[in-house]
């Protein structure tokens, strides 16, 4: 199993324009110039994209993706779904078979809303995408492994957890975005995994994202071989913030990929 990260930051704030500069981070380092969330994983041959940031169609030219098997909406915020029209290229490779959307009721109402001329099983011209939305199930069988999902609470809506489990391996990666905490049922899924990916927003506190110190101390109860944060602001400078973590545990950053 492999996960690329595509993008690792959020909408909020924009470093040169801090109310407080010495709270930016340091834009002289590549990573701290983050895309919005989104990942790319490969679990066999199989490629699921999670999540469409509005920079998706540069997050695939510079990562090099270059199929989706199965799209995954954690949830319609707009940082995860503006992206979704760029999702076109790999339809056509499809011979204009439709894509699955697997989502929750929130994020699929969003699409129906963002993209009327997509909810169809053929494009409506040749290159244009095509949707189909499914509600995500708690367990998704696709090739090379399975994808179990769990909501997880981000203030006025609930989000999709997902925990992909690679068949032949037993590689676990529990991906969990966009949350305020995790639910019991999350803390079980995550169990033994090998890779933790957590939200991990800014210092301080959010009323819909973990602080950085609330997902290290997540991250310690969840006990993964390896954790990476993302979701980050421009308050975390990565190279300062990465030293403070503790062992095992590190933020992510644009274009980096994980074997597991
Ligand atoms: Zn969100
Ligand atoms: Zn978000």
């Amino acid at each position: 199993m492999e996960i690329i990260f595509l993008g690792t930051g959020t909408s909020q704030g924009v470093p040169m324009i801090a109310h407080d500069p010495g709270d930016a981070c340091d834009l002289t380092d590549r990573r701290n110039w983050r895309t919005r969330s989104s990942a790319h994983i490969l679990m066999g041959k199989t490629a699921v994209q999670v999540d469409a940031a509005p920079e998706f169609r540069l997050q695939c030219l510079w990562n090099d993706v270059r199929r989706v098997d199965h799209f995954i909406l954690t949830h319609g915020h707009a940082d995860h779904i503006m992206g979704m029209d760029d999702l076109r290229r790999f339809i056509d490779l499809r011979d204009g078979e439709a894509l699955p959307v697997y989502g929750t009721e929130e994020g699929l109402e969003r699409v129906r809303a963002i993209y009327p001329y997509a909810i169809r099983t053929r494009p409506e011209f040749k290159g244009y995408p095509a949707f189909v939305p499914e509600v995500m199930p708690s367990a998704l069988a696709v090739d090379g492994g399975r994808i179990r999902s769990t909501l997880l609470p981000h203030g006025r809506i609930e989000v999709l957890g997902l925990v992909f489990e690679e068949n032949g391996s037993g590689r676990r990666l529990a991906y969990y975005t966009d949350c305020r905490e995790l639910t019991e049922e999350a803390y079980r899924l995550a169990d033994g995994a090998d890779l933790l990916v957590l939200d991990a927003l800014r210092p301080h506190p959010h009323p819909t994202h973990m602080t950085v110190d609330e997902a290290v101390a997540t991250a310690k109860k969840v006990g993964a071989r390896r954790t990476f944060f993302t979701h980050m602001t421009f308050m975390v400078d990565h190279e300062r913030a990465n030293r403070a973590l503790p062992e095992g545990m590190a933020f992510a950053y644009d274009g980096l990929r994980v074997r597991l």
